[in-house]
């Protein structure tokens, strides 16, 4: 194994490199100046880390973010790595113990706000050039932007930094997606020929969905009361709004603290501050809220209101799943919102800026418009990436359409237009067609032909017809108070040569199960215990273990110190620290419940792939599940009467296929067990992570495992 390998895996507890982390590594390794944007949760502070490692001297870490550093400090302390951070929150003396272990030599990295870099006259750099630093790196690089959101003053002095040290490399680092910036980042750093990385900022662990605001309440408490286990960030407009959703859900009983500009400093922090410790589960914010969070169990991003542009909706949906866990991001929409943001985007005395403004959210307003075409393909676009759409993880690429004869209803709308000659907004024309009774509605109007040609349609319906209508081409909606127009499209429909279809909303398909099959109630024990470790070392849970870790142990259930090794998450120091007090949690719970460890599944090396002896017949477990199941109760309805995960039961049953009690058709579709097959042609048949990364959603654990195990039985008959 290479040394970066190695390092990988004793100190991180991690098998492989994501994205472009090893490239970067190696490029900083060849102590090349590097620039690496990565999405949010792609891996950076890796990418620095490691490299530290292997050099001799110290790694300085830049970073603009106070609690940042301190979460930071704590999971490389917990790797067993010696870390330490300079800000204005530590003592005199504190801050002395931190120097004295600089000049010893017993620190690996040391992170400082850009302020304090430059302190006291350049007194610090001065102390720095006394010691030997192997590496800069400066993390949250936009910060040097002015067209960032984040822009420090601070950060602009650090073009300085190869002047000082022009043999020290120096790795910059971002989430920013936005092109501007990045180029800026380029040319204020005054890096020598730096190395660019570019990663996909395709956030694959991301579901979007938007919904219409209808009901939105209603559907965001059928959502929670799903998801009451699950960490996430519920964003809206104004701090009013905050406020009363805040208190409206504590009322419903959920965990919940409010954040937003106007609530004093202490109480902010301290509410953010309980969302990282995992003693709240949801923070309902403007937002003000987000930056430098770096909490990886974030389940759900709920935005409430329209964000008014694409770059914040995916830095704002970009906080969830940092730990590639399958999360959701959800945004309910209403057109309304985009006039309410519109005013929120006029610069008094600055055409060009409120242009630009304008143009970004009208932008975001297409996005949310379009039912059909795929959320993410969409997202990367704008962001300048290709992505082939039907991500089958969006609610366009879920839901179900049909087609529908819409002309007669599209032929009132454009005569009604027509008359109106293109002079009034969409509302208006509702309202005509409704043949409102309203003060605004002229008497002229009223005599029309049109007016209350279409009052047996409620104004939602209207209104979809017109966007849809809009986004097809056959009205035109433009300028600053936009009026709808006809267009060339228009006659053809209004002479009766051309049919509008309509799309009709048929049925949204679940997104079938990303997660690894696991024991669920394993992983609330282990959850537990996670956090009562972390409170004990006072740390956020997030960093004793991530969710991915967890859920991995209670679904190959490792039996034993060494097997725990094949653990993603389970580097020497957390193996050594908390080692045996998890397997002492996962081997009681197997005795309890009559389970063998399934570590064999675990993909890795073949020291580790020993076969496990098979236990004399089915386990009384599985038998029930049989008998539930032959008995017609669907997976859902036996995993809940059970208290086990549908995964487990997806699993027990896909056993009985293995000996043929049970036939591949009972439990999945002929299309997939085509697909599934033919992925483990291609790929072989051992393993089911590979067919799953390579299906991706269009096939779940579950499925593989019991066409697999079909394979299996009819390779042996
Ligand atoms: P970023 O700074 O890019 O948002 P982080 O460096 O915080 O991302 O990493 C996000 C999460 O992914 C962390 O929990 C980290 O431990 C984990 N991680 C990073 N690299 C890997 C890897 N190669 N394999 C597994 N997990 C990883
Ligand atoms: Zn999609």
């Amino acid at each position: 194994m290479s040394q970066v390998k190695t390092i990988l895996k004793t100190h991180f507890g991690f098998d492989e490199f994501r994205l472009d982390q090893e490239k970067i590594i190696s490029a900083v390794l060849q102590k090349k100046d590097v620039v690496a944007l990565m999405p949010t949760g792609g891996g950076k502070s890796l990418c620095f880390q490691i490299p530290t490692l292997v050099f001799p001297g110290l790694t300085v870490v830049i970073s603009p973010l106070i609690a940042f550093m301190r979460d930071q400090v704590s999971a490389l302390k917990l790797n067993g790595i010696p870390a330490a951070f300079l800000n204005s929150t530590l003592t005199w003396s504190e801050e002395s113990k931190v120097l004295s272990a600089v000049r010893e030599k017993r620190l690996k990295l040391l992170y400082l706000a850009p302020e304090r870099f430059f302190a006291r006259e350049s007194q610090f750099l001065e102390f720095l050039q006394s010691i030997d630093v192997s590496l800069f790196a400066i993390d949250e690089a936009h910060c040097i932007s002015q067209w960032g959101h984040d822009f420090r003053p601070e950060y602009l002095r650090l073009s300085v930094l190869k002047h000082t040290f022009p043999t020290v490399p120096v790795i910059a680092l971002t989430a920013t997606a936005d092109i501007l910036t990045r180029q800026d980042i380029l040319e204020k750093l005054n890096l020598n020929r730096p190395e660019v990385f570019i990663s996909s900022f395709d956030r694959k662990n991301i579901h979007y969905f938007i919904e219409a605001k209808k009901d939105a309440r209603q559907k965001l408490l059928e959502y929670l009361t799903k998801h009451r286990s699950d960490s996430g960030i519920i964003y809206a407009l104004s701090r009013q709004s905050v406020e009363d959703l805040a208190g409206e859900l504590e009322k419903k009983g959920y965990s919940v603290k409010p954040y937003h500009a106007g609530l004093p400093k202490d109480i902010r922090d301290a509410n953010q501050d309980l969302f990282i410790q995992d003693k709240i589960k949801i923070i309902v914010a403007t937002i003000a809220f987000g930056m430098g969070i770096d909490k990886s169990n974030v389940r759900y991003v709920i935005h409430m209101d329209m964000p008014k542009n694409i770059e914040s909706y995916y830095q704002e949906t970009g906080r969830a799943g940092r730990d590639g866990l399958k999360s959701d991001a959800i945004l309910f929409y209403n057109p309304g919102d985009v006039m309410k943001l519109k005013s929120f985007a006029q610069i008094e005395g600055n055409f060009k800026q409120t242009e630009i403004l304008t143009q970004k959210l009208n932008q975001m307003a297409r996005f949310c418009e379009s039912r059909t075409s795929c959320r993410r393909k969409y997202l990367l676009n704008y962001l300048g990436e290709n992505h082939p759409g039907n991500c089958a993880s969006c609610d366009a690429c879920l839901t179900q359409y049909e087609k529908v004869d819409g002309t007669v209803n599209a032929q009132k709308a454009l005569s009604a237009v027509n008359q109106l000659r293109g002079s009034y907004g969409l509302n208006y024309v509702i309202d005509f067609l409704r043949g409102s009774k309203s003060l605004k509605m002229k008497e002229p109007h009223k005599k029309m032909q049109g007016y209350a040609s279409g009052a047996l349609l409620s104004k939602e319906e209207w209104r979809s017809l017109l966007h849809e209508m809009i986004e097809m081409g056959y009205l035109a909606q433009e300028g600053e108070y936009p009026t709808l127009r006809l267009t060339p499209k228009s006659a053809s429909v209004m002479r009766n040569e051309e049919k509008v279809m309509l799309i009709k909303f048929v049925a949204r398909q679940s997104v079938s199960e990303s997660e690894i099959p696991h024991e669920t109630g394993l992983l609330n024990i282990l959850k537990a215990l996670r956090l009562d470790l972390a409170r004990k070392a006072s740390v956020p849970a997030y960093l004793v273990f991530s969710d991915a870790t967890l859920i991995e142990l209670s679904s190959y259930l490792p039996d034993s110190m060494d097997d725990l090794k094949l653990i993603s998450g389970f580097g020497e120091a957390k193996l050594k620290q908390y080692g045996a007090i998890f397997l002492e949690a996962l081997k009681s719970y197997c005795r309890e419940h009559h389970l063998i460890s399934r570590i064999h599944e675990k993909k890795g090396k073949k020291t580790f792939a020993k076969k496990i002896s098979t236990p004399a017949g089915p386990s009384l477990t599985k038998q029930e599940t049989l008998r539930l199941f032959k008995s017609g109760k669907p997976i859902q309805a036996i995993a809940h009467e059970r208290d086990l995960s549908p995964s487990t039961i997806e699993g027990h049953l896909a056993d009985f296929v293995l000996d043929g009690t049970l036939k591949v058709e009972q439990l999945v579709s002929r299309e997939k067990v085509v697909l599934i097959a033919d992925a483990a042609k291609r790929i072989g048949g051992e393993w089911l992570a590979p067919i799953k990364s390579d299906l991706g959603e269009r096939a779940s654990y579950g499925e593989i495992r019991v066409v697999l195990n079909h394979l299996k039985w009819v390779k042996l008959n």
